[in-house]
Order: C-alpha cells, then sequence, then structure tokens
C-alpha cells in the first residue's frame, strides 16, 4: 500500500486558501486540492448535472456530500490548488442577484422594513420617495431592485465583488463600483498590465461564450448570483471558472432562455450573457489602450 506522505499535501497547499465573497464559515479545506462548501440543495443538483453537461471544463469538479461535525457540504475542486501566490477576482454575473420567486415572496406579505430604509439612505440619502421618507420605512421587493442599481449589476449586467492580489492587498468594497470606467479601472489594476495574462483571460472566456451558448444546462435554468471566479499567477497561467449556483433553479419545460433578453419580470431572463458580452469587450477594450 502506498501512504501518501502529509508533506506531498502540504506541498500543494503551498497558501492560505482565500474565500472573496460569501458568508466567513461556509468553507472548509478538504483533503488533496478539495474544497468543503456548506451543503445547499439547489447547488448539489447543479453540480451534479454540470458534471455531465458542456460546461464540465468550466466549473469545479463535484465529489458528492459529506457530513463533518453534524454539518453537510458538498465537496468540489478546490480551484486555486494549481496556482503558485494567485491573484483572484469574483464577478457577479447578471442583471439582477435575485430570483423571480424571491421578488414573488417578498410581494406575499408586504411589510413596511425600517432596517431597509436605513440602509438605503445611509448609502444615498436621495433615493427614498417623498412617500417612503414619510414612512421612514420601503418595502423588501423595492429595496431589492434598487440595490442591483448601486452597482454594475443592473446597467452592465455583471459586478466586481472582490479581488485579492498576489501581493496581499485584497479589496472587496466595490459595492458602488458602477460605471464603465470604474470598473475598467479595477480590471487594469487586477491584471496589472500584463498583456498575455489578459490575452489569456479572453481567450478562456470566448471558450466559455461558445460552451454556454450550447449547453443544455445553461439554456434551461435562471443562473442567479452565480460568479466567474478569475484566477492567475506570475507564471502566466490565467484561468477563469464558474461558482456558486445556490441560486441557479430549473426552469418549468419546455421553457428557455436566451441569457441576452432584457429582463421583464415573467420571463426569467437573467441577462447572463449580456453581462458576459460586455464584460469580454471591456476586456478587449483593454488591449487597444
Ligand atoms: P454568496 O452567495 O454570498 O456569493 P457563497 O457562500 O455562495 O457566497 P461562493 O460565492 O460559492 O460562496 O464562494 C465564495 C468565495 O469562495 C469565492 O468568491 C471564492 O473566492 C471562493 N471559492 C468558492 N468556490 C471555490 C472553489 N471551488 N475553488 C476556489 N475558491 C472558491
Ligand atoms: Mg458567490
Ligand atoms: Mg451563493
Amino acid at each position: 500500500m502506498v501512504h501518501r506522505s502529509p508533506f506531498a499535501v502540504s506541498f500543494k497547499k503551498r497558501y492560505p486558501w482565500i474565500q472573496l465573497a460569501g458568508h466567513a464559515g461556509s468553507f472548509q479545506a478538504g483533503e488533496y486540492g478539495k474544497l468543503l462548501k456548506k451543503f445547499c440543495e439547489c447547488e448539489r443538483q447543479c453540480l451534479e448535472k454540470l458534471m455531465k453537461d458542456s460546461l464540465r471544463p468550466f466549473v469545479p469538479g463535484y465529489y458528492g456530500v459529506v457530513m463533518q461535525n453534524d454539518q453537510d457540504y458538498n465537496v468540489m475542486d478546490d480551484l486555486l490548488t494549481d496556482f503558485d501566490s494567485p491573484s483572484i477576482m469574483d464577478c457577479k454575473m447578471g442583471i439582477r442577484t435575485y430570483l423571480e420567486e424571491e421578488l414573488i415572496k417578498a410581494r406575499e406579505r408586504p411589510r413596511l422594513r425600517k432596517d431597509m430604509y436605513m440602509k438605503m439612505v445611509a448609502v444615498d440619502p436621495a433615493a427614498p420617495s417623498p412617500e417612503e421618507r414619510a414612512q421612514q420605512a420601503v418595502l423588501k421587493p423595492r429595496y431589492m431592485q434598487w440595490r442591483e442599481t448601486l452597482s454594475s449589476t443592473a446597467t452592465l449586467g455583471f459586478r466586481i465583488e472582490g479581488i485579492k492580489k498576489a501581493d496581499g492587498t485584497c479589496n472587496t468594497s466595490f459595492k458602488k463600483t458602477k460605471h464603465k470606467e470604474q470598473v475598467t479601472k479595477a480590471l487594469v489594476d487586477f491584471v496589472d498590465g500584463n498583456t498575455p495574462i489578459l490575452r489569456s483571460y479572453l481567450q478562456r472566456l470566448g471558450e466559455l461564450r461558445s460552451a454556454l451558448e450550447t449547453s443544455g444546462f445553461f439554456r434551461t435554468h435562471e443562473v442567479v448570483g452565480s460568479s466567474l471566479l478569475f484566477v492567475h499567477d506570475a507564471s502566466g497561467l490565467a484561468r477563469v471558472w464558474m461558482i456558486d449556483f445556490g441560486k441557479t433553479v430549473p426552469l418549468p419545460p419546455p421553457q428557455t432562455l436566451d441569457h441576452r433578453t432584457p429582463w421583464a419580470e415573467g420571463n426569467r431572463e437573467d441577462g447572463y450573457l449580456w453581462g458576459l458580452d460586455n464584460l469580454v469587450q471591456i476586456l478587449g477594450d483593454m488591449l487597444q489602450d
């Protein structure tokens, strides 16, 4: 019997694992380059289907469910293992980050929310309507829709959630990074003017777009709150993967989405491909400058 020495394991994990978004405590390091993410049934179903889809090369490998200390986890590949001191960026895709069913639920028992009003005025004192101001409260659906207009989600179909660079600097305050110029600035800083890395990312995104356009999974799911994880390092290796399928839900057959048609409530379009088109355009423009 061949034993893997502990040295082999630690050699493969030369870096502290980095989490750019989501709740602290949702992840555990697994063995041999695996990662444990707190169990979510919706995500399990998606990852299982994705293992048999044309998107397979663009998602972390999935290995089922394990229990640890009474908590279930989905086991997947840690996408950072092949990199040395990686720079990482999480881009949340799509023109909205809530599901249509969440909007419907929020409307079922409309309650005036003072907490959401407070959050709103803290960001933009001019945001509430005269009526909302009089009530000192807003309805949840209104708050959800307003929040998407702060970042580039509503205007570009994606937003940067976080960037961690090889030099250790980390920025997760992009909530108000909205305009194309601001987004471009953040992306330029992320690739540090490294043209070969930018070209690798563009090539990979082109391949991803082709795979998305032919994927049976993608056509038949509303994909919300899912991210593209960008990873590169000084060796010039640069890759992109799709992650986070906690809010990716199947459509009732025979409904399909093209992910580019503008969203009108009821059509369930998520603007994922429209956002990817914009992202590719912006990265391509950076090559010209
Ligand atoms: P949220 O729904 O708030 O976005 P979440 O709890 O669903 O968060 P994810 O978005 O899946 O969590 O992941 C959070 C972060 O963890 C990512 O931004 C990324 O930095 C890291 N991460 C997630 N999955 C992987 C993976 N397979 N390999 C490496 N890093 C990962
Ligand atoms: Mg996420
Ligand atoms: Mg999530």
